[in-house]
């Protein structure tokens, strides 16, 4: 048995290094184990929502992602390569000083770290969790090193295949899709860095985010993106590729006693709305007032987590299945609908506006009571 922290938090992705550094910063005692030797070299998130800027806005790391990042400006909707909308969120009115930022998920990992490490704490790596057991005063947890750790509260941060829901005995309900999603990361000369664009084409929809220094991500059905791009723009380089699965899944609770589930090892949803990521720092903030009030001796704030997380995460995981359906849809009424409904709704005044607005979650407080 060595060093016992009030809370140990297993898997160091955003999710635990977010926690960790709002748990620290409340002055409570952390470690954070992950069972990779390394940190993530590879991206899967690049949108930073404003939700996400102001939570991190007092931990300094905010501004850190903004002056690193890509603000985008506009969103092109494309059918068979005709620009059928241009969609130009008003971030000055949405969230004003904090537009959807994009930048790496290993950067957004690396500035937590960073701030996480100016207050005295790293990740502990090469080590996860394998087992757990709790009783009226703590939690004792099994490492794969061998050691025993005893804490006050655990966190399962660790990921889609969490072995702390494993621990606990949790289902994760919900259901995934056989097609593949593919994604390549590439440069292209011709492209505007500042805007986004999704292309609805009869092999599927194909979305185009810029990132820093004239990279772009490409993700949508078969493996051949980049003929698939518009015309004049040019794939000069190809930096990574990689195929994924999309699935819906939401734990029926996420607290179990004096254990608590956040992010991916909770909810899993397909990266349409880039919510994933920020759902877990979302996760993060609240579970670290919920922790900090139990170890301050106010019964009951785990289940509070639980009552004030579940239902926002669930709701998402429930509309990202709908939309990320429509978006795989060849319907002739989901043809029609794509085509006509993006120029329609650019010529609501607002209308984009409100709908991206909920479509961060932004149409409500992050509520920590
Ligand atoms: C293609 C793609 C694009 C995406 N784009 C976006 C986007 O734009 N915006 C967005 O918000 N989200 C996006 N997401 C989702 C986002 O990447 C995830 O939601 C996010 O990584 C979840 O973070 P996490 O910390 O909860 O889990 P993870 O990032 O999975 O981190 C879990 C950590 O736990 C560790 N671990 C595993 N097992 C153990 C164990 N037993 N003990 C200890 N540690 C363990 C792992 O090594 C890992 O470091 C995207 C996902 C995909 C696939």
């Amino acid at each position: 048995m060595s060093a016992s922290p009030q809370v140990l938090i297993a898997g160091a992705g955003p999710t635990g290094l977010a926690a960790a550094l709002f748990l620290t910063r409340a002055g409570v005692s952390v470690r954070l184990i992950d069972a990779a030797p390394e940190p993530a070299t590879t991206s899967k998130a690049l949108a930073v929502n404003p939700r996400t800027l102001e939570l991190l806005e007092p931990t300094g790391v905010a501004d850190r992602i903004r002056a690193e990042g890509q603000d985008i400006h506009a969103i092109r909707i494309a059918r068979d390569g005709e620009v059928v909308a241009t969609l130009r969120p008003r971030w000055d009115r949405i969230a004003p000083g904090r537009p959807m930022t994009i930048l790496p998920q290993t950067r957004t990992e690396g500035l937590l770290a960073g701030a996480l490490a100016d207050l005295g704490v790293r990740p502990e790596r090469g080590s996860g969790l394998a087992a757990l057991t709790q009783d009226a005063d703590g939690v004792t947890a099994a490492l794969t090193s061998g050691e025993t750790v005893r804490s006050a509260l655990l966190l399962g941060a660790d990921g889609a295949h969490s072995a702390t829901r494993h621990a606990l005995n949790l289902p994760f309900p919900g259901d995934g899709s056989d097609t593949p999603w593919h994604l390549a990361d590439v440069d292209i000369a011709g492209a505007r860095q500042d805007e986004g664009r999704i292309e609805f084409q009869d092999a599927g929809p194909l979305i185009v985010l810029p990132f820093s220094g004239g990279t772009f991500r490409l993700i949508g059905f078969g493996a051949d993106l980049a003929p698939r791009l518009p015309k004049g723009w040019t794939v000069t380089r190809t930096r990574w590729t990689s195929e994924f699965r999309v699935s819906h899944r939401m734990v029926p609770t996420m607290a179990v006693g004096r254990v608590a589930l956040a992010g991916d090892a909770a909810h899993i949803h397909s990266p349409i709305g880039g919510r994933g990521m920020n759902l877990g720092i979302e996760d993060a903030f609240v579970f670290a007032a919920c922790a900090l009030d139990t170890l301050n001796g106010q019964p009951g704030r785990l289940a509070d987590y639980d009552r004030l997380r579940h239902k926002i995460d669930g709701d998402w995981v429930a509309a990202s299945r709908r939309l990320t359906g429509f978006v795989e849809s060849a319907s002739p009424t989901a043809r029609l609908l794509k085509r006509h409904a993006p120029p329609l709704a650019a010529a609501v005044p607002g209308l984009i506006d409100r709908a991206l607005k909920a479509g961060m979650g932004l149409d409500h407080p992050v509520r920590v009571r």
